[in-house]
């Protein structure tokens, strides 16, 4: 039997909704909406569009999101007095400097950056004082895509308590943050890397498996053990024919959809595996929107913090 989809669309638009009257009581009370500072360097078309998507789902949500743009030849030192700025506004609670930044900023910018942002501002949970936060299991700010899949796994009924969980991947973004969380409820987790003795032996433990590791259609049904959750947070776009066609047979919408727009987002979870697992999130449609969901909560959960103290 086909694995059950899990439709992180739907999961994401709830939680927009149920973020409503919280957003509307802190606009009411502070006089103002919770505000997002996005800031984006140089014109990389992947992160001009999560960019305009993160603009668009802040404002129909009641939030403020303004961005800072800079161009792919600003120093680092002008992409800090950005940060430094957003840091010192009344009007912003969250700042998220969209990764990644140009090359020619150097190899230490990104650390350098998100260390900028004041730990009460960051929305994307990479500060270390936010991390430290985050492996006490008292984080109030954590990683947006981590923190989603786990909404996902809640809201479709899947238990996190007592479960095998195996997560593939560990940046500080996804993977890291993800296997400290399945931890802080209750999964007996294991952390693989590209350094993994036999990935296959390990993933074929999991009841719950999270694929983040940017390589598509990666994690063959060999790797599923029958009935797992499997969540595939990767993303990549792929214009390879031969790709396409060694994954979708003629006919098959993806194919078709392929046809149309010589290109597709794949995820790191082999299409075959469908077949095999109990439970699956599709990409496009799965992991993505929650991210930007968290985003929102995450601001305004800054926002009210900030409030508090101020009171
Ligand atoms: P990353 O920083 O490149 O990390 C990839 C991880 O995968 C690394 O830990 C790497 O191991 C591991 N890996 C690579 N090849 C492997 C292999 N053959 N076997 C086992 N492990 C392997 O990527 P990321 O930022 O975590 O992102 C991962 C994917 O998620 C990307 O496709 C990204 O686009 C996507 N993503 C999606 C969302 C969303 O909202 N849907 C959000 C964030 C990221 P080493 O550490 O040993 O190198």
């Amino acid at each position: 039997m086909p694995a059950r989809l899990l439709d992180g669309t739907a999961v994401a638009h709830s939680i927009r909704e149920e973020l409503r009257p919280g957003v509307e009581r802190f606009t009411t009370q502070a006089g103002r909406p919770p505000g997002l500072g996005l800031v984006l360097v140089g014109n990389n078309p992947a992160s001009e569009l999560y960019v305009t998507n993160k603009l668009k789902s802040a404002g129909e949500t009641g939030l403020r999101a303004d961005i800072e743009r800079l161009p792919a030849t600003a120093s680092l030192a002008a992409l800090l007095d950005v940060v430094g700025r957003l840091n010192r506004s009344d009007a912003h609670d969250g700042i998220l400097v969209q990764s990644p930044l140009p090359d020619a900023m150097g190899a230490e910018a990104e650390r350098m950056v998100f260390d900028a942002v004041s730990p009460d501002k960051d929305v994307d949970g990479l500060h270390p004082v936010n991390v430290g936060r985050l492996v006490q299991g008292r984080a109030h700010l954590v990683a947006c895509t981590p923190s989603g899949v786990i909404e996902l796994l809640d809201r479709s009924g899947i238990t996190i308590a007592g479960a095998r969980a195996v997560v593939v991947g560990r940046s500080d973004i996804v993977g890291k943050p993800m296997a400290l969380l399945l931890l802080q409820r209750h999964a007996t987790v294991t952390i693989c890397h590209s350094k993994t003795r036999d990935l296959p032996s390990v993933t074929r433990e999991a009841d719950i498996l999270v694929a983040a590791l940017g390589r598509p259609a990666f994690l063959k049904p060999e790797f599923v053990k029958p009935g797992a959750t499997v969540i595939d947070v990767g993303t990549t776009k792929v214009s390879d024919r031969a790709t396409i066609e060694s994954l979708f047979p003629a006919g098959h919408k993806r194919r078709d959809a392929y046809e149309r727009r010589g290109s597709l987002v794949l995820g790191d979870v082999h299409p075959g595996v469908e077949q095999i697992a109990g439970a699956l999130t599709p990409v496009p449609g799965g992991v993505g929107p929650l991210t930007i969901a968290l985003l929102l909560k995450n601001t305004l959960t800054a926002a009210q913090q900030r409030a508090g103290r101020a009171g």
